[in-house]
């Protein structure tokens, strides 16, 4: 039995146990960050230390604590990431001499590019880790008071340093809804974005607005970029989009209305495709689909397999 929806989504971390109890528990942090089979992977900022692996794969370079390691940068300021078949895994913010120190064949790469080279496993820190990157990067002051904040939990909360104020604050994920808008026959609706890499044709996507459902947001961002009205939404799967605070929530709709208006200023162009032209498309610089670990391209593909 074919179940494509429960089947995860590329960035998300379903092998790691996030042991969240252990978040408060400074002994056994302590203890942790002292412990051989512990390993670290390094980042700085959104970049994170990689090794090359077969045939152009990359994996993240796993440290092993010591005691040089922990005076050069804390473990007060370490991330704890979990537990991966078995092994405590921290996240270590470091400066570029301190790559060369302590992974020396390491180079550093950015998700974006290194997404699709890395293990799954791999992908899913990579992306939690640079999500708490860009969300503790964007909160040093407190929005509440302005004075600074300092990292709690195991670097998964911050916490204003004004006694007077004390607000503790934790990450925030952006919902964007994504959405393959069908015709219920043969045809699905493709656009594309003025931020896409040229010739790269997707489907329809867009943030929730405060206020609104999920199945109001796609109701919404079908109407407002294509001027389609829209029947029979249906809840797909979901994908961590740390790029830069983004949960993408994908959706299938059918069309009850068809001619296509743009006049989103995000969209150059938008259209109907049947299958066979997507089949045949030859994936160069006049058309492309998406990045091939995205739910984008999930949703196209597994819409394709369905012929009717
Ligand atoms: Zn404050």
């Amino acid at each position: 039995v074919k179940n494509e929806a429960s089947r995860p989504n590329r960035y998300s971390s379903w092998q790691l146990d996030r042991i969240h109890h252990r978040r408060d528990d400074a002994e056994w942090l302590a203890e942790r960050a002292q412990d051989p089979s512990t390993r670290v992977i390094l980042h700085r900022g959104t970049e994170h230390a990689v090794i090359e692996g077969d045939s152009g794969r990359l994996e993240l370079a796993r440290v092993t604590t010591s005691i040089e390691l922990c005076e050069a940068h804390p473990p007060e300021d370490w991330t704890l990431l979990g537990e991966l078949d078995g092994v405590v895994h921290f996240a270590a913010h470091i400066d570029e001499p301190a790559l060369a120190t302590f992974a020396p064949d390491a180079r550093l790469e950015d998700l974006r590019a290194a997404g699709g080279l890395v293990s799954d496993a791999d992908a899913g820190l990579m992306a939690m880790t640079r999500g708490l990157a860009v969300w503790r990067d964007g909160h040093r002051y407190c929005g509440r008071c302005g004075a600074p904040t300092r990292l709690a939990s195991a670097g998964h909360a911050l916490t204003c340093t004004s006694e007077a104020c004390g607000r503790t604050q934790y990450p925030r994920i952006e919902p964007a809804i994504i959405v393959l808008v069908h015709d219920g026959d043969d045809r699905c609706i493709l656009a594309r974005a003025h931020r896409h890499p040229s010739g790269m044709h997707s489907v329809l996507a867009g943030f929730v607005e405060p206020g609104e459902s999920l199945e109001d947001a796609v109701a919404r961002e079908v109407f407002e970029e294509v001027g389609v009205r829209i029947t029979d939404i249906a809840y797909h799967s979901s994908q961590p989009w740390p790029f830069p605070a983004s949960l993408m929530l994908g959706f299938t709709a059918r069309a009850t209305t068809f001619d296509i208006v743009v006049e989103d200023a995000e969209l150059r162009t938008a259209g109907w495709f049947d299958r066979r032209s997507l089949r045949e498309s030859r994936e160069d610089e006049t058309f492309r689909g998406p990045r091939g670990e995205s739910i984008a391209r999930r949703l196209i593909n597994e819409w394709l397999e369905a012929a009717p």
